[in-house]
């Protein structure tokens, strides 16, 4: 047993969703990585839904703001932003308070492209991300079926966070 007073739990779970419409006249952007589709999704950054997700995920394991409220979509600034810039952001937070990334595991709902030719490239980017390995990263996809969502996208994801042994 520890003898220190840190009384910090010694792993955290975060939880994030996000959706975006279709839009024609775009680039298609998911987890950093741009696919090739005849839309992309709508938004005031750059539309990345699972990004924005994962990023809301590791907000919410430490209980900071979401990401709404830190890039808020009334700031031009994060006009067309590139959605890296918010991950970035949500994992300094995560570091500053002590954690690093043990896990993801996410779901992506979309009618089209199939993810699952994108899919290793889409671990492989969101693992360098976040620091993590490719094995850290879960990723599964589905058709909205019984939804009529098809002119959507839709992210859920879980982050789990470790406690770092020494101080920052
Ligand atoms: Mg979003």
């Amino acid at each position: 047993m520890s003898t220190t007073d840190d009384r910090r739990p010694t792993t955290r779970i975060g939880y994030g969703f996000d959706s975006h419409e279709f839009r024609a006249g775009i680039p298609l952007k998911i987890g950093g990585v741009t696919l090739e589709h005849d839309q992309g999704l709508g938004g005031h950054s750059d539309g990345d839904v699972l990004l924005h997700a994962i990023t809301d995920a590791l907000l919410g394991a430490i209980a900071a703001p979401d990401i709404g409220a830190l890039f808020p979509p009334s700031d031009p600034k994060w006009k067309g932003a590139d959605s890296v810039i918010f991950l970035r952001e949500a994992l300094k937070r995560v570091h500053e308070a002590g954690y690093s990334v043990g896990n993801v595991d996410a779901s992506l709902i979309l009618a089209a492209p199939k993810i699952g030719p994108h899919s290793s490239a889409i671990r492989t980017r969101v693992a360098e991300l976040l620091g993590i390995t490719r094995e850290c990263v879960g990723l599964k996809a589905k058709t909205p079926e019984g939804l009529n969502l098809d002119h959507a996208a839709i992210a859920h994801a879980v982050v789990l966070l470790e406690k770092r042994l020494s101080s920052s």
